[in-house]
């Protein structure tokens, strides 16, 4: 699942590429992909790409006219950029947005059709796809502790909950928690403020080291390998391999359809987590898959960003569902309005 270092570099080319450019066409060759029914795909013919940001994982484009297109890749989903008028990829395309400086091609390499495309008129329609994981590049240590403590978790699973945390998935919760020297099974709620500063720290040095090194690949072209395993990574789909820090081999545990990578003597004070009740904890606190994980309380409110944020609006956001809800809201034009939603 592209994560936040991917998301990134792929906004910073999409800014370049197509800000300012003209729509030309969206051609969907998918039926699954489309979400939304109102506003119509030809409402955004004709205008201009006017912001290029980021909601959690989502990618945004905005349009002329406060219209919308809010883009998931989930797992599988990746953009191409290519001359304008490409051909969509037989298998694995989805849509193509035809600009005047180019295509977008939306593509997804799974026979689960998971990614997907909504179209949204205005900011207070954006709102709705708002999951409220807090930005932990610029958070401070109390924002992370009193994440960390709103629900009973193990630290893996909170990393990658996209209502705690913004844009950590699989592979980079591996790394940060490898940065960290923290056990992906620490409890959540047991945690004090130093490991909250440390955990902090850990996030930011890997997601802009990451991301860096991925800007650096790319230069001015556009992002052709999105992928959750990189050679520079320390533990994430190392198994068997050698931890750069200490040398001993790397771990996994095996849960549901995912797998956590860690180095035992770094992390864990040389435990081993594969024991029975281990496991066991772990997948209890999962949803079966990944992508349940990303798409579970979609419906619910927004009460969770009221406690790290003790603004009166936020305060007040936890007495009334997102969608209904004026100050969330309110806060979401606020994270949008900085041209990407970090505050
Ligand atoms: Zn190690």
């Amino acid at each position: 699942m592209p994560e936040l270092p991917d998301i990134s570099i792929y906004l910073e080319r999409l800014q370049a590429k197509v800000l300012g450019a003209e729509l030309m066409a969206l051609r969907l060759a998918s039926p699954f992909l489309l979400r939304s029914v109102e506003p119509a795909v030809g409402a955004l013919l004709g205008r201009s790409v006017t912001t290029v940001e980021r909601l959690g994982k989502r990618i945004v484009l905005g349009f002329s006219g406060e219209l919308y297109a809010v883009m998931h890749l989930m797992i599988a989903g990746r953009l191409r950029w290519r001359e304008r008028g490409a051909k969509i990829p037989g298998q694995l395309g989805l849509a193509a947005f035809d600009f005047s400086t180019g295509t977008l091609l939306f593509t997804e390499a799974s026979k689960k059709k998971r990614a997907s495309l909504h179209l949204v008129a205005g900011r207070d329609g954006l709102a709705a796809f708002d999951r409220g994981g807090l930005e932990v590049l610029t958070a401070t240590d109390d924002e992370v502790l009193a994440r960390l403590h709103a629900e009973r978790h193990t630290l893996k699973r909170a990393l990658t909950d996209p209502t705690l945390f913004d844009g950590i998935g699989n592979a980079y919760s591996d790394e940060i928690l490898h940065a960290a020297r923290m056990s992906p099974f620490r409890i959540t709620t047991a945690m004090e403020l130093a490991e909250a500063s440390t955990l902090a720290t850990a996030c930011r040095q890997v997601l802009t080291a990451a991301t860096a090194t991925l800007r650096a690949e790319v230069g001015d072209g556009f992002p052709e390998t999105v992928t959750a395993f990189r050679p520079e990574m320390a533990v994430h789909g190392k198994y068997g391999q050698s931890c750069p820090v200490c040398g001993h081999k790397v771990c996994r545990i095996v849960y549901a359809d995912n797998e956590a990578n860690y180095c035992a003597t770094c992390q864990t004070q040389g435990r081993l987590l594969a024991d029975r009740s281990l496991s066991r904890l772990l997948r209890e606190d999962w949803p079966r898959t990944l992508e349940e994980l990303e798409d579970h309380k979609a419906q619910r409110g927004a009460p969770r960003r009221a406690k790290p944020e003790a603004s009166p609006a936020a305060t007040a956001a936890l007495a009334a569902p997102r969608r209904a809800s004026a100050p969330a809201k309110a806060t979401a034009r606020r994270r949008s309005a900085s041209g990407n939603d970090s505050k």
